[in-house]
């Protein structure tokens, strides 16, 4: 479905992969909270149906306002008019009601960051909506194996890991566990180019290929600040100036917040039973002292 000709489809899902995608036009979204209002958003600029489920209903109240107040700002910067993004918000319907989802093409999962929340969640999903359905979760940390395996359709089981914001961020990360079949990765590639981000495919691994490479590099930056290698400021400087990142790695630790970096961390020492990946002893210090970035105030960084 096409809003007004204003949707953003690139050209790939008219090619060899449009067949996969023309089976995919409604989505059901596990989360209200910052990813599922993200991804809500995106599949509904793209002209797809969005039923978006939370078991608290204030929290859909608040995901459908963030994607109304989003949308606002693009009308505003004449990126869409009031029209498109009405209809765009019209094709999104939230509910507390998880039977909602019965009849979606795909589930995409994007509820807390739980181990046993997410196993049952899915469990639940799987015996609810009929077995062609897609599922998939938007976890940053939890194996795709290990949640497909609890499920009875370990093979349309897949990782869609989308960035924040979603309605900014190009990439999505498609994760496939040992049990992935090839046609649930190429159509929910052909849904995610549909929604106008590129996917890249990444076999399931603690941290999958982003936050691997990322969260270890700004460990490193603590390690060397801890060892008076330079300042703050300085180690910042040095990344921006001499790597062209947009922002230093100890400033991104205050935004992503200590506590999930250190969370971050901790998984990859366990999951990889490799000492390379030990968190910075200052890390776990600032952790400890409640320093947990923006969000509190003071990280490497003061904040008012
Ligand atoms: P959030 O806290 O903003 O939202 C989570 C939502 O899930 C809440 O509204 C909560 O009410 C809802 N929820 C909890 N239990 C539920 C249930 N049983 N049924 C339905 N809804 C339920 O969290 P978030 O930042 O949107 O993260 C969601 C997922 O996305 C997590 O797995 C997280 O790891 C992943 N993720 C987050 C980011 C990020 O930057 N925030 C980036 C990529 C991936």
């Amino acid at each position: 479905m096409q809003q007004g000709g204003w949707r953003v489809v690139p050209d790939q899902i008219h090619g060899t992969e449009g067949e996969a995608s023309v089976s995919i036009t409604k989505v059901g979204i596990i989360g209200a909270g910052t990813m599922g209002n993200g991804i809500a958003q995106a599949c509904a600029v793209s002209g797809l149906e969005v039923v978006m489920v939370d078991i608290d209903e204030a929290a859909i109240g608040r995901g459908v306002n963030a994607v109304s107040g989003s949308l606002d700002r693009l009308v505003k910067k004449e990126k869409m008019t009031a029209e498109q993004k009405a209809a765009a918000l019209a094709l999104i319907k939230g509910s507390v009601v998880q039977a909602d989802l019965k009849r979606c093409d795909i589930v995409i999962e994007a509820a807390t960051e739980n181990l046993d929340l997410k196993l049952k969640l899915l469990r639940d999903v799987d015996a609810l909506v009929g077995p062609e359905v897609i599922l998939a979760s938007n976890t940053s940390s939890i194996s795709i194996t290990r949640l497909a395996a609890a499920t009875r359709r370990a093979e349309r089981f897949i990782g869609m890991h989308f960035f924040n914001p979603v309605p900014m961020m190009a990439l999505v990360e498609l994760i496939r566990g040992l049990q992935t079949s090839d046609e649930t990765h190429r159509k929910v590639e052909a849904l995610a180019k549909r929604l106008g981000k590129t996917p890249i495919t990444v076999k399931n691994n603690p941290g999958f290929v982003v936050n691997r490479i990322l969260c270890p590099m700004i460990n490193e930056a603590i390690f060397a600040l801890a060892e008076g290698l330079a300042t703050a400021e300085d180690i910042d400087a040095g990344m921006k100036l001499g790597c062209n990142h947009p922002i230093g790695p100890l400033a991104l630790a205050d935004m992503i917040g200590l506590d999930t970096m250190l969370a971050v961390m901790e998984v990859f020492y366990e999951g990889f039973n490799d000492p390379k990946y030990r968190p910075a002893p200052l890390l776990k210090e600032m952790v400890a002292a409640g320093y947990l970035g923006r969000k509190t105030g003071r990280g490497f960084y003061a904040y008012s």
